[in-house]
Protein backbone atom coordinates (compact mmCIF):
# COMPACT_ATOMS: atom_id res chain seq x y z
CA UNK A 1 0.00 0.00 0.00
CA UNK A 2 3.14 2.04 0.26
CA UNK A 3 4.28 1.72 -3.33
CA UNK A 4 2.86 4.85 -4.37
CA UNK A 5 2.73 8.47 -3.65
CA UNK A 6 -0.16 10.72 -1.68
CA UNK A 7 -0.99 12.24 -4.93
CA UNK A 8 -1.54 9.07 -6.77
CA UNK A 9 -3.88 7.82 -3.84
CA UNK A 10 -5.37 11.53 -3.70
CA UNK A 11 -6.39 11.08 -7.32
CA UNK A 12 -7.81 7.71 -7.21
CA UNK A 13 -9.55 8.28 -4.29
CA UNK A 14 -11.41 11.59 -5.88
CA UNK A 15 -12.49 9.64 -8.72
CA UNK A 16 -13.91 6.96 -6.57
CA UNK A 17 -15.76 9.25 -3.95
CA UNK A 18 -17.26 11.45 -6.66
CA UNK A 19 -18.28 8.86 -8.66
CA UNK A 20 -20.07 7.50 -5.74
CA UNK A 21 -21.70 10.71 -5.48
CA UNK A 22 -23.13 10.99 -8.97
CA UNK A 23 -24.25 7.59 -8.64
CA UNK A 24 -25.94 7.33 -5.43
CA UNK A 25 -27.48 10.89 -5.38
CA UNK A 26 -27.99 11.46 -9.37
CA UNK A 27 -29.58 7.42 -9.08
CA UNK A 28 -31.68 8.47 -6.27
CA UNK A 29 -32.43 12.23 -7.84
CA UNK A 30 -33.63 10.31 -11.49
CA UNK A 31 -35.53 7.69 -9.60
CA UNK A 32 -37.75 9.70 -7.15
CA UNK A 33 -37.87 13.15 -9.41
CA UNK A 34 -38.43 11.29 -12.54
CA UNK A 35 -40.09 8.39 -11.58
CA UNK A 36 -41.76 7.44 -8.75
CA UNK A 37 -42.50 11.19 -7.56
CA UNK A 38 -44.47 11.57 -11.25
CA UNK A 39 -46.66 7.84 -10.65
CA UNK A 40 -47.92 9.67 -7.28
CA UNK A 41 -47.32 6.68 -5.40
CA UNK A 42 -44.85 8.33 -3.03
CA UNK A 43 -45.24 11.53 -1.11
CA UNK A 44 -43.06 14.40 -1.94
CA UNK A 45 -42.17 16.68 1.29
CA UNK A 46 -40.94 19.98 -0.73
CA UNK A 47 -43.27 23.18 -0.64
CA UNK A 48 -41.91 23.42 -4.89
CA UNK A 49 -39.69 21.79 -6.94
CA UNK A 50 -36.74 22.06 -7.04
CA UNK A 51 -34.36 24.78 -8.79
CA UNK A 52 -32.01 24.24 -11.65
CA UNK A 53 -29.67 26.70 -10.05
CA UNK A 54 -29.56 25.26 -6.56
CA UNK A 55 -29.09 21.72 -7.80
CA UNK A 56 -26.02 23.13 -9.65
CA UNK A 57 -24.55 24.70 -6.66
CA UNK A 58 -24.99 21.70 -4.48
CA UNK A 59 -22.80 20.08 -7.21
CA UNK A 60 -20.18 22.23 -7.48
CA UNK A 61 -19.81 22.28 -3.49
CA UNK A 62 -20.03 17.92 -3.70
CA UNK A 63 -17.46 17.91 -6.09
CA UNK A 64 -15.00 20.63 -3.25
CA UNK A 65 -16.34 17.91 -0.62
CA UNK A 66 -14.96 15.28 -2.45
CA UNK A 67 -11.86 16.67 -3.10
CA UNK A 68 -11.34 16.94 1.01
CA UNK A 69 -12.24 13.63 1.85
CA UNK A 70 -9.72 12.46 -1.05
CA UNK A 71 -6.98 14.08 0.84
CA UNK A 72 -8.22 12.84 3.64
CA UNK A 73 -8.40 9.42 2.73
CA UNK A 74 -4.96 9.45 1.27
CA UNK A 75 -3.68 11.08 4.46
CA UNK A 76 -5.36 7.43 6.16
CA UNK A 77 -3.86 5.10 3.59
CA UNK A 78 0.01 6.92 4.03
CA UNK A 79 -1.10 7.07 7.76
CA UNK A 80 -1.93 3.35 7.59
CA UNK A 81 1.40 2.81 5.66
CA UNK A 82 3.76 4.03 8.65
CA UNK A 83 1.54 1.46 10.83
CA UNK A 84 0.40 4.46 13.32
CA UNK A 85 -2.90 3.77 13.35
CA UNK A 86 -5.10 1.12 14.70
CA UNK A 87 -6.53 0.16 10.84
CA UNK A 88 -5.96 -3.56 10.22
CA UNK A 89 -6.42 -5.62 7.14
CA UNK A 90 -6.08 -9.53 8.86
CA UNK A 91 -10.00 -10.07 9.08
CA UNK A 92 -9.35 -12.51 12.08
CA UNK A 93 -6.82 -10.05 14.47
CA UNK A 94 -10.23 -9.65 16.13
CA UNK A 95 -12.61 -12.16 14.96
CA UNK A 96 -15.32 -11.75 12.39
CA UNK A 97 -18.13 -10.35 15.75
CA UNK A 98 -15.73 -7.12 16.29
CA UNK A 99 -16.43 -6.24 12.64
CA UNK A 100 -20.17 -5.71 13.25
CA UNK A 101 -19.59 -4.22 16.98
CA UNK A 102 -16.77 -1.56 15.34
CA UNK A 103 -19.74 -0.62 12.80
CA UNK A 104 -22.46 0.37 15.61
CA UNK A 105 -19.65 2.12 17.23
CA UNK A 106 -18.09 3.61 14.66
CA UNK A 107 -22.02 4.90 13.92
CA UNK A 108 -22.58 6.09 17.21
CA UNK A 109 -19.42 8.08 17.69
CA UNK A 110 -19.47 10.23 14.02
CA UNK A 111 -23.57 10.78 15.23
CA UNK A 112 -22.01 12.02 18.04
CA UNK A 113 -19.61 14.03 16.58
CA UNK A 114 -22.15 15.23 14.06
CA UNK A 115 -24.28 16.40 16.31
CA UNK A 116 -21.90 18.87 18.33
CA UNK A 117 -20.23 20.13 15.30
CA UNK A 118 -23.89 20.77 13.92
CA UNK A 119 -24.69 22.55 16.64
CA UNK A 120 -21.32 24.86 16.77
CA UNK A 121 -22.06 25.39 12.83
CA UNK A 122 -25.60 26.73 13.79
CA UNK A 123 -24.00 29.62 15.77
CA UNK A 124 -23.89 32.84 14.51
CA UNK A 125 -20.28 33.04 14.79
CA UNK A 126 -19.68 29.82 12.35
CA UNK A 127 -22.86 29.54 10.23
CA UNK A 128 -22.09 31.69 7.08
CA UNK A 129 -18.61 30.90 6.79
CA UNK A 130 -19.24 27.11 7.42
CA UNK A 131 -22.34 25.62 7.27
CA UNK A 132 -24.57 28.45 5.13
CA UNK A 133 -23.14 26.39 1.78
CA UNK A 134 -25.34 23.22 2.96
CA UNK A 135 -28.71 25.31 3.50
CA UNK A 136 -28.47 28.04 0.70
CA UNK A 137 -30.19 25.43 -1.61
CA UNK A 138 -33.50 26.02 1.29
CA UNK A 139 -35.21 22.35 0.79
CA UNK A 140 -32.84 19.52 -0.05
CA UNK A 141 -32.23 17.26 -2.70
CA UNK A 142 -30.21 14.20 -2.64
CA UNK A 143 -27.58 16.63 -4.36
CA UNK A 144 -27.65 18.76 -0.99
CA UNK A 145 -26.02 15.32 0.83
CA UNK A 146 -22.62 15.94 0.52
CA UNK A 147 -22.98 19.84 -0.22
CA UNK A 148 -21.14 21.28 2.25
CA UNK A 149 -18.71 24.56 2.59
CA UNK A 150 -14.99 24.09 2.85
CA UNK A 151 -14.37 24.18 6.62
CA UNK A 152 -17.29 21.93 6.96
CA UNK A 153 -16.21 19.40 4.89
CA UNK A 154 -12.67 19.77 6.62
CA UNK A 155 -13.95 19.07 9.77
CA UNK A 156 -16.62 16.25 8.62
CA UNK A 157 -13.35 14.57 6.51
CA UNK A 158 -11.12 14.74 10.34
CA UNK A 159 -13.40 12.51 11.89
CA UNK A 160 -12.07 9.73 10.03
CA UNK A 161 -8.87 10.49 10.12
CA UNK A 162 -8.86 10.99 13.74
CA UNK A 163 -11.42 7.55 14.71
CA UNK A 164 -8.48 5.30 13.24
CA UNK A 165 -6.31 6.29 16.04
CA UNK A 166 -8.74 5.41 18.38
CA UNK A 167 -10.87 2.34 17.02
CA UNK A 168 -9.03 -0.78 15.27
CA UNK A 169 -11.33 -1.26 11.86
CA UNK A 170 -10.92 -3.05 9.06
CA UNK A 171 -11.42 -2.07 5.37
CA UNK A 172 -14.37 -3.54 5.09
CA UNK A 173 -15.46 -1.34 8.48
CA UNK A 174 -14.46 1.95 7.27
CA UNK A 175 -15.80 1.09 3.35
CA UNK A 176 -19.05 -0.14 5.29
CA UNK A 177 -19.39 2.67 7.00
CA UNK A 178 -18.71 5.40 4.21
CA UNK A 179 -21.19 3.70 2.52
CA UNK A 180 -23.56 3.71 5.11
CA UNK A 181 -22.76 7.71 5.19
CA UNK A 182 -23.42 8.07 1.67
CA UNK A 183 -26.73 6.11 1.86
CA UNK A 184 -28.57 7.84 4.68
CA UNK A 185 -27.44 11.51 3.83
CA UNK A 186 -28.88 10.43 0.55
CA UNK A 187 -31.69 9.44 1.98
CA UNK A 188 -32.23 12.37 4.92
CA UNK A 189 -32.30 14.43 2.20
CA UNK A 190 -34.49 12.78 -0.61
CA UNK A 191 -37.38 15.39 -0.04
CA UNK A 192 -39.81 12.58 -0.24
CA UNK A 193 -40.81 10.17 2.57
CA UNK A 194 -40.47 6.40 2.50
CA UNK A 195 -40.73 5.24 5.45
CA UNK A 196 -44.55 4.85 6.92
CA UNK A 197 -46.19 7.84 8.67
CA UNK A 198 -46.79 5.96 11.54
CA UNK A 199 -42.65 5.74 11.96
CA UNK A 200 -42.08 8.55 14.51
CA UNK A 201 -44.17 6.95 16.88
CA UNK A 202 -42.72 3.65 16.42
CA UNK A 203 -40.56 2.30 19.66
CA UNK A 204 -37.50 1.48 17.34
CA UNK A 205 -38.70 4.23 14.19
CA UNK A 206 -38.88 7.08 16.32
CA UNK A 207 -34.50 6.90 17.10
CA UNK A 208 -33.62 7.12 13.36
CA UNK A 209 -33.40 9.85 10.88
CA UNK A 210 -35.69 10.22 8.14
CA UNK A 211 -36.05 12.57 5.11
CA UNK A 212 -38.65 14.45 7.34
CA UNK A 213 -36.61 14.78 10.22
CA UNK A 214 -33.88 16.20 8.70
CA UNK A 215 -36.35 18.54 6.23
CA UNK A 216 -37.55 20.10 9.47
CA UNK A 217 -33.86 21.10 10.31
CA UNK A 218 -33.66 22.61 6.79
CA UNK A 219 -36.77 24.54 7.39
CA UNK A 220 -36.77 25.89 10.90
CA UNK A 221 -32.69 25.56 12.03
CA UNK A 222 -33.35 25.22 15.18
CA UNK A 223 -34.03 22.05 15.72
CA UNK A 224 -33.10 18.19 14.65
CA UNK A 225 -28.58 18.57 14.67
CA UNK A 226 -28.58 14.47 14.43
CA UNK A 227 -26.86 12.63 11.42
CA UNK A 228 -28.22 9.06 11.81
CA UNK A 229 -30.37 8.90 15.56
CA UNK A 230 -32.53 11.21 17.22
CA UNK A 231 -30.67 10.64 20.70
CA UNK A 232 -28.98 13.68 21.20
CA UNK A 233 -31.56 15.64 20.09
CA UNK A 234 -34.12 13.82 22.24
CA UNK A 235 -31.51 14.23 25.13
CA UNK A 236 -30.62 17.89 24.77
CA UNK A 237 -34.51 18.98 23.97
CA UNK A 238 -33.32 19.76 20.42
CA UNK A 239 -36.01 17.52 18.64
CA UNK A 240 -39.19 19.29 17.56
CA UNK A 241 -42.11 19.44 19.99
CA UNK A 242 -44.65 18.69 17.38
CA UNK A 243 -42.56 16.31 15.17
CA UNK A 244 -44.17 13.05 16.48
CA UNK A 245 -47.69 14.20 15.75
CA UNK A 246 -48.00 17.49 13.46
CA UNK A 247 -45.36 16.21 10.78
CA UNK A 248 -46.88 12.47 10.02
CA UNK A 249 -50.80 12.56 10.30
ZN1 LIG B 1 -28.85 18.63 5.47
ZN1 LIG C 1 -27.67 22.63 9.55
Amino acid sequence: MTNHSFFFYGFVLFGVILARYFLIAGGAYLLFYSVLGKSHSIRSLRLKPPMAGSIQRDVELSVLSAVVFAVCAALIISKYGLGVTLFYTDLHKYGLWYLGVSFVAVLILQDTYFYFIHRMFHHPLFFRWMHHGHHRSGEPTPWSSFAFDLPEAIIQALFFVGVIFLVPLHLITLVTVLMTMTVWAVLTHLGFEIFPSSSPRHWLGRWFIGPMHHLIHHRKYTVHYGLYFTFWDNLLGTQHPNYEDEFHL
